[in-house]
């Protein structure tokens, strides 16, 4: 058991609040900060910093590659080849991330070795593949939490196009309503995607003026069409003339209360709005941008791995059982985990699961944490340790006051 150094990742949509809250430091921050990275992902590990009696500093990412074995355990080693499967994330965004997908590990392997085979450096900003993995993500909402997430069921899409009563897009509508399935969601979505910029200068203010009148009626709305029309306001007014725009109304809108969490499975399009989160992915940096962004979006390659099948939006609900929740996905890289002491439960004695490398980060309150060996120590607000594969009977219990942990384990 050891406490983890983390880097703070500073993107221009996070938070001057979030991070440096739960780290005790000075708010607001100097830099917006969107993200600490638990883990180790080769281009920001995190840092080994002893048990708080001796003080030491090595990288998570060295520690791993030196001691696989002893470090994730057999089963975790051989199974990733002696990495650590999972990176583990706080995810503060005050602003949207882009309109993005991941690709299925199929698509990211053969990705990547096209790219190489074509001499596109790996920092390049046209290069699509970082790496040959897929990359599934959970993310677990801190505070309401609001994401865009798979394609809406044809029908109701037709529905809130209706209801906007945007002239220019009539045909449009009429093309999904005359196909209102997979095939035609890809052909509306290729058309939006696909428009020359002279044409978005048109249509997407004319949407503008579309989700104004939506949203001046008092009536009811019983389908959520006013929300919609708030957002796809809020991304024009930032990305004005962006076809990821249009692409938002496409979409599942969803607001995500604390402890509710999302899956992203390959190919699903999906954007984060605002709030704060724990995100549990694989370890890659696979995306394919979709709009909502000034980077690179290769059109043919995101409608490549897009999984158009309507779907509803992929909450996952955790299974609890006293103090523990578990959220289960089918990704093998990764398992997130919950750790909840209220009044009623203070202090009760919660065991973790054994057997392979866990990451630990305590969100609010305290806890200690003890081994089997009979090694404990005290985990506060904003701490995290890195626990080996061999730390065995590993159990917690919140100190005098409620308390929440975030667990990461392997999925195996
Ligand atoms: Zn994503």
């Amino acid at each position: 058991m050891e406490f983890l150094d983390n880097p703070v990742r500073r993107y221009a949509w996070g938070s001057r609040t979030v991070i440096a809250g739960l780290q005790g430091r000075p708010v607001p921050s100097p830099h917006p900060e969107a993200e600490l990275w638990l883990g180790a992902h080769p281009g920001d590990p995190s840092y080994l910093v002893g048990d708080g009696q001796e003080q030491r500093r090595l990288s998570l990412l060295d520690e791993l590659t030196g001691d696989p074995e002893t470090r994730l355990g057999s089963r975790c080693a051989g199974r990733w080849s002696g990495r650590l499967p999972f990176l583990l994330k706080v995810l503060a965004a005050d602003e949207p991330l882009s309109l993005q997908a991941h690709p299925s590990a199929e698509l990211a392997e053969a990705g990547y070795a096209r790219e190489n085979d074509a001499g596109i450096a790996l920092d390049d900003a046209r290069r699509n593949y970082k790496d040959p993995n897929h990359k599934p993500e959970l993310v677990c909402a801190l505070t309401e939490f609001h994401a865009l997430t798979g394609f809406r069921e044809p029908a109701a899409t037709v529905a809130l196009l209706r209801e906007l009563a945007v002239p220019e897009l009539a045909g449009h509508v009429e093309l999904l309503a005359g196909q209102p399935d997979e095939r035609g969601l890809r052909a509306l979505f290729s058309t939006w995607i696909t428009l020359p910029q002279q044409v978005l200068d048109r249509l997407v203010p004319a949407v503008q003026e579309g989700c104004v009148r939506l949203l001046r009626r008092a009536d009811p709305d019983p389908a959520g069409h006013r929300d919609v029309a708030r957002t796809v306001l809020e991304l024009s007014e930032r990305y004005p003339g962006d076809a990821g725009v249009l692409a938002a109304l496409l979409l599942n809108r969803v607001t995500l209360a604390p402890g509710e969490a999302l899956y992203q499975g390959d190919g699903v399009l999906h954007a984060y709005l605002s709030g704060a989160c724990i995100e549990l992915m694989a370890n890659s940096d696979n995306v394919l941008r979709g709009g909502l962004t000034p980077k690179h979006v290769d059109v043919p390659e995101l409608l490549r791995l897009l999984d158009f099948g309507s779907c509803r939006p992929p909450i996952v609900h955790g299974i609890t059982d006293g103090a523990l929740t578990r959220y289960d996905t089918v990704a093998e890289e990764f398992r997130l985990w919950r750790l909840d002491w209220a009044e009623a439960n203070v202090g009760d004695v919660v065991s973790l699961p054994d057997g392979g490398p866990r990451i630990l980060l305590c969100t609010s309150g305290a806890a200690k944490v003890s081994a089997g060996s009979g090694r404990s120590l005290t985990l506060r607000r904003g701490e995290s340790l890195w626990l080996d594969a061999t730390d065995c009977e590993v159990k917690a219990a919140s100190l005098d006051e409620p308390a929440q942990l975030f667990l990461a384990t392997d999925g195996l």
